[in-house]
């Protein structure tokens, strides 16, 4: 029986909380999670439990900050006016955006935290940094990864791409 491991397209149905058993994510009513093992398509402290297991497989994993979105960094926070960002962007909290690095590259995803009159908090600290995440996993399926999987470091759907 196949097993999870490097080159296997693995999906699980997952039920994620907080220390304080909110819900922060869940699979259920929907599709289960698709990822390729091996290629940092989830946080490491969960790839790293599914390792070995098969599929019907039930598990419990409780990953640390560190081995999830990373500890909080307060340095990450960030302050500018309202009219430094663009004119056209609705500004909300909660809202995502991409913050261009001057030193070039793909943008860095920033989150609004606060809309204190002209000014607007960005923070670059993913929503669950610093949380300890709590997962309930059951494991749906595992085959191998196409070619073209391996080649772009993910999964494929039904329908063939993305
Ligand atoms: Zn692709």
């Amino acid at each position: 029986m196949s097993t999870v491991a490097d080159r296997k397209v693995v999906s699980f149905h997952y039920t994620l909380t907080d220390d304080d058993g909110e819900v922060i994510d869940s699979s259920e009513g929907d599709l289960p999670l698709e990822y390729l093992h091996g290629a940092d398509n989830i946080v490491p402290g969960l790839e790293r439990a599914l390792l070995g297991k098969k599929v019907g497989d039930k598990l419990d994993v409780q990953v640390e900050p560190k081995d999830g979105y990373g500890e909080r960094d307060d340095r990450a926070v960030h302050h500018v006016r309202r009219g430094q960002l663009p004119a056209d962007m609705p500004v909300q909290v909660g809202m995502q955006l991409g913050a261009q690095d001057p030193r070039g590259g793909d943008p860095i995803p920033a989150w609004i935290t606060e809309v204190n009159g002209d000014e607007v908090t960005l923070d670059f600290n993913h929503p669950l940094a610093g949380v300890r995440l709590n997962f309930a996993v059951e494991i749906t399926s595992i085959r191998e990864a196409s070619a073209e999987e391996l080649d772009h470091g993910h999964p494929h759907g039904p329908d063939g791409h993305h």
